[in-house]
């Protein structure tokens, strides 16, 4: 036999429910009931949905997140197109692909646009629990609005996702805000910190040396704790910022109080990317180690007009799908089930065109049928009609055909009796099946 392939290292494998897997990672049931209750809450929120395409020009990514990040530098799946020599990236976070749409279709031309996406993202990193090199964002964006207004609704609408899959927003996930203010009050604290830094240059570890020059600010974003000291004392932007500012911030955080929702600012809270300003915010979590970052956005008014687009304000956030459903299962939250209502039982191949004409009249009426396929007896399909998690059987027994009649077994029931149901008239008793 041929040597199986594998899945690439960090790439993972959505499997359904019923097929056992090595590693406890969310399983598609778990995934459609997320992607359900996204459509849910942005239906609510009156988001419209988009998709755009997962390999991008490299330029965008460059142009768009800044050379001196995480992942421009070190986490790109970059590529040059073996048929025409263009330099293309798979996408590693969709903010930028989707301004580059809305400019490209000048579809802010009749107002501002309240968008979402969900999709595949690609990201070389070390592959661990919650963080992959092949992962899924839902992400979300509204362009053209100024906030603090819009700013607000997002975060609330991530805390109504949160209610909605069961999740207990300050115990199970809890917000951190901050403002990163605007680019001449940045720069004021830049160089605060870059002195702050410089006072002590022994305690920098190599990349926080080589960010002291590119990127001060990124180091405050470091994971090495023998830095935390140093991160702790550094000088905060948030007293560096100006009245407009400062005025914003207030009314993010005046509405989210109002709604009642408690977060923590978080002056040292800095995003990866070099696109944001003002608003700032993630959702974490406790129960997923040093993957705690469940969500992550904020504001990013000067993106548009970077990436050649007529200037214009922003404000948006990514979810991370596998590190939420990792939180969800460790939470022990289980989606709805899928199971079939029926499970159709057919002790005769012979019965088959007959039968399957029955069963497409019930799912016309919405039940929801598996049928028995391949054969074998009656113990062997009952078996199987088990482990599908049916409420009912459908016999489809030779005598009973012959009567015009199948029979109705409660498998959940064993003290009910089996019934006999005309097979002329789904429609009269189909009702009462999906109602159960
Ligand atoms: P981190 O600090 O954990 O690397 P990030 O700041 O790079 O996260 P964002 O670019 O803000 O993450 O992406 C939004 C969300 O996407 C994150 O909060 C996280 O939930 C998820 N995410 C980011 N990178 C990965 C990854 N490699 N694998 C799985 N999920 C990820
Ligand atoms: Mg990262």
């Amino acid at each position: 036999m041929a040597e199986p392939l594998r899945a690439v290292k960090g790439m993972n494998d959505i499997l359904p429910p019923s097929v056992p897997r090595t590693e406890r990672l969310p399983d598609s049931a778990l995934w459609q009931w997320f992607e359900a209750s996204v459509r849910t809450v942005m239906q609510r929120y009156g988001y419209q949905n988009l998709i755009t395409p997962a390999v991008e020009p490299t330029a965008l990514f460059v142009r768009g997140l800044g050379e001196v990040t995480d992942i421009v530098e070190k986490e790109m799946y970059s590529f040059v197109d073996a048929m025409n020599g263009d330099k293309l990236t798979l996408r590693p976070e969709a903010t930028a692909g989707i301004v580059r749409a809305m400019i490209e279709h000048n579809a802010l031309y009749n107002g501002p646009l309240r968008l979402w996406t969900m999709g595949a993202m690609f990201r070389h990193e070390k592959q661990q629990k919650g963080r992959y090199r092949q992962f899924h964002q839902l992400d979300v964006e509204a362009l053209g609005y100024a906030g603090p207004d819009v700013d607000a609704e997002q975060i609330l609408m991530v805390r109504s996702l949160w209610r909605e899959l069961g999740l207990v927003e300050g115990r199970d996930v809890r917000l951190e805000l901050n403002s990163l203010g605007q680019s001449d009050e940045r720069r004021a604290h830049r160089a605060a910190l870059v002195s702050h830094f410089e006072q002590h240059a022994a305690l920098l570890d190599e990349d926080s040396r080589r960010r002291l020059v590119s990127n001060p600010l990124r180091i405050l974003d470091t994971k090495n704790p023998a830095m935390q000291a140093i991160v702790e004392s550094a000088p905060k932007l948030l007293d560096f910022l100006g009245a407009e500012s400062l005025a914003h911030f207030d009314a993010v955080r005046a509405a989210l109080d109002a709604a009642g929702l408690q977060y923590r600012v978080n002056p040292r809270l800095v995003r990866g990317m070099d696109y944001y300003n003002l608003t700032v915010f993630e959702w974490m979590t406790d129960k997923l180690g040093s993957q705690g970052t469940v969500c992550g956005g904020g504001r990013y008014d000067g993106l548009i007009e970077q990436l050649g687009g007529k200037p214009a304000p922003a404000v948006g956030f990514g979810l991370g799908i596998e590190r939420l459903l990792l939180l969800i299962q460790e939470l022990g939250i289980a989606a709805p089930s899928a199971a079939p209502t029926a499970y159709a039982v057919v002790p005769s191949p012979a019965a088959m065109p007959k039968v399957l004409l029955v069963l497409e009249a019930l799912r016309a009426a919405g039940v929801s049928v598996l049928m028995h396929a391949g054969g074998g007896g009656m113990k062997s399909q009952f078996k199987r009609a088990d482990a599908s998690g049916a409420r009912y059987a459908l016999i489809f027994g030779d005598d009973e055909l012959a009567r015009g009649e199948l029979s109705l077994k409660n498998l959940r029931d064993p003290n009910a009796p089996q019934r006999s149901l005309p097979l002329a008239d789904v429609a009269r008793w189909s009702s009462e099946l999906v109602n159960a």
